[in-house]
């Protein structure tokens, strides 16, 4: 910004005066250099806040490299909730929160009051089984939320039951905003895009397609990608696949349905192609499962849920930064 100050400088300089006093020939070639001074500068001014918009209006930055993106996947037994936390150095961070675990307990909550959340920019729900919708009311009734995002079979919820129909009350009293997205939706959040990729289709909302429907969805900073699949099935990475074959790919992959089986076919592991992958799962026991061998034969280093909640940290250029409650890895992507 102080670029654009600098012409000003330059016309109470006592040099300027005195090119005035000369031919009409120099103040011409002066103004025209102090002309094209500013054009540069205002040409540079608006380059600086099309690459970062919040740096440009204060929420300053030293360097590109402490935008910080970390994705949390909780240790909430064999369901799923995973934080998605963007931080500018200066700035409160901004969240979204992609499933909220499973009934009975207090774990999302608690571990969003831990990280100091103040506001949830957007709450996702994958879809409507009680390992994904469990804790949401207490999160919706507990929490500032921007908005709250899922699929539109999600809705009926006399038929997911009471949580579900406590979480659609919560939704009603406070207001909150709510959207019905498939494949095609996009969100912002500072500078991280969130990119819905499935479902591709609506698949009905008969209780074995639910987890056709989950949500899938890409996050992106920079050079770095995330892909989060619910609980999506094989059919679901088919028409995924179909629709979409550069979107999926990721450094990140969530496997789907808790590793199991009818998720993460190896055509699929081949177009996401990661370079580390998450298993949110309650136990040793999950480890046996057919879509987690998968990942392991195609050479993915898997982290566990049930080792403790996985912290993937980012600066959407450098190797991702992975650490679990026992380990720690750098250079995993
Ligand atoms: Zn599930």
């Amino acid at each position: 910004m102080s670029c654009l100050w600098s012409p000003i400088w330059l016309f109470s300089q006592e040099r300027f005066v005195i090119a005035l006093k000369r031919k009409k020939i120099k103040v011409s070639i002066f103004g025209f250099s102090v002309l094209f001074f500013v054009l540069f500068c205002a040409f540079a001014s608006l380059y600086t806040f099309w690459k970062s918009p919040f740096g440009f209006f204060g929420c300053e930055v030293e360097s590109d490299s402490c935008d910080v993106l970390r994705v949390h996947f909780l240790s909430v037994g064999s369901a799923d909730s995973i934080v998605i936390e963007f931080s500018k150095k200066g700035c409160s961070s901004c969240y979204a929160l992609v499933d909220a675990g499973d009934i009975g307990s207090h774990e999302v909550c608690d571990y969003l009051y831990k990280l100091n959340v103040k506001k949830i920019n957007y709450a996702f729900l994958t879809h409507p089984h009680r390992d994904h919708l469990g804790q949401f009311p207490e999160v919706l009734g507990s929490f500032q939320v921007d908005m709250f995002v899922t699929n539109k079979n999600a809705t009926n919820f006399e038929k997911y039951g009471i949580t579900s129909k406590k979480l659609w009350e919560i939704v009603k009293e406070k207001g909150i905003p709510f959207k019905f997205v498939m494949s095609g939706a996009r969100f912002l959040l500072g500078e991280v895009e969130i990119f819905v990729l499935g479902p591709v289709f609506d698949y009905g909302d008969a209780e074995k397609n639910l987890n056709d429907s989950s949500l899938v969805l890409s996050v992106r900073f920079k050079n770095r990608a995330f892909l989060l699949t619910g609980d999506a099935t094989s059919k679901s990475e088919r028409d995924l696949i179909e629709n979409c074959k550069d979107c999926l790919q990721a450094d990140l992959l969530k496997l789907g349905h808790h590793g199991g089986g009818g998720s993460t076919s190896s055509k699929f592991l081949r177009h996401v192609s990661p370079s580390v992958a998450v298993l949110c799962a309650g136990n040793q026991e999950s480890v046996a499962k057919k879509g987690y061998l998968r990942a392991l034969k195609y050479g993915v280093p898997v982290y566990k849920t049930c080792d403790g909640n996985v912290v993937v940290t980012t600066d959407g250029v450098s190797p991702l930064t992975i650490k679990t409650e026992r380990a720690s890895l750098r250079g995993a992507a």
